[in-house]
């Protein structure tokens, strides 16, 4: 029962979230795998930051994910996904996260290797393997061999929109080089620092070969989504275990509006 009740929350959260109540059509949209639900995570810690997910918390919710027959895809299948090129599995999820903070690696790796789910974490190269707060080079080799795919949140981490156009580009061509040397294949997606963006900026990104950009627009991903604009739903600090979590992917009016009770 408890696991019917779950699965029908992912279905009709996601359904719901423009708050259009009874629109069957696209329940059975996302059923077949033509919406998707990117999550976006930053750090999982005990620290009691905006950024952070408690441990214990992020495993409850990708313990969700799992029991829920959520499929996890890259955005390599996102991408092929929407193009029509492969057909997406019901219920997909691209699980992501920003800046490769190092417990990715000591604390959501293990989880995510225990509920076999995949994620992608967007890196700053500059920060990697200098920093001790950043993942190293090796790390994140040994996570792309288990699940995990590496692409680029710029070479620094600058607020893209306050540089000149030939800052912007080094940004993303420096980090998309460094990323391939030292992971050894092509990065074609990338995560704006802050979220943000505007089409000159998404310009320059599909002009050095990205295929797509993510960002912090609240929303699922469909067919009508801007490659260059993906839509993202930010798991920031969770308060209280699940109950932040559901209300994020099922926004609050449409969780009320069904009459589910908020435990
Ligand atoms: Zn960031």
């Amino acid at each position: 029962m408890r696991k019917i009740f779950l699965i029908a929350l992912i279905i009709f959260g996601l359904g719901f979230y423009h708050s259009q109540a009874q629109n069957l059509d696209e329940i059975d949209e996302i059923a077949a795998g033509s919406k998707i639900l990117v999550l976006n995570y930053h750090q999982i810690d005990n620290k009691n930051t905006s950024l952070s997910v408690t441990i214990s918390d992020f495993d409850a919710q990708m313990k969700f994910l799992a029991d829920s027959g959520c499929v996890t895809i890259t955005p390599d299948e996102l991408y092929a996904g929407l193009n029509g090129e492969i057909e997406l599995p019901p219920k997909p999820v691209l699980i992501t996260f920003d800046d490769g903070y190092i417990d990715n690696y000591t604390n959501a790796f293990p989880i995510l290797k225990k509920y076999n789910l995949r994620a992608t974490i967007f890196i700053i190269p500059a920060f990697t393997s200098v920093y001790p707060n950043y993942m190293t080079w090796e790390q994140l080799k040994e996570m792309e061999a288990n699940g995990i795919t590496i692409e680029s949140h710029t070479l620094t981490h600058p607020k893209l929109e306050e540089l000149p156009d030939d800052e912007i580009r080094n940004e993303l061509l420096n980090s998309k080089n460094m990323l391939e040397e030292q992971m050894g294949h092509p990065i074609e997606f990338l995560a704006y620092p802050t979220g943000t963006y505007n089409l000159h900026i998404a310009g320059i990104a599909q002009d050095l070969g990205y295929k797509g950009a993510f960002t912090i627009k609240y929303g699922v991903v469909d067919k009508g989504s801007n490659f260059f604009a993906l839509e993202r739903v930010p798991i920031f600090h969770t308060q209280t275990t699940m109950k932040d979590f559901y209300e994020r992917i099922a926004w609050r009016q449409s969780f009320e509006e069904f009459g589910w009770i908020k435990k």
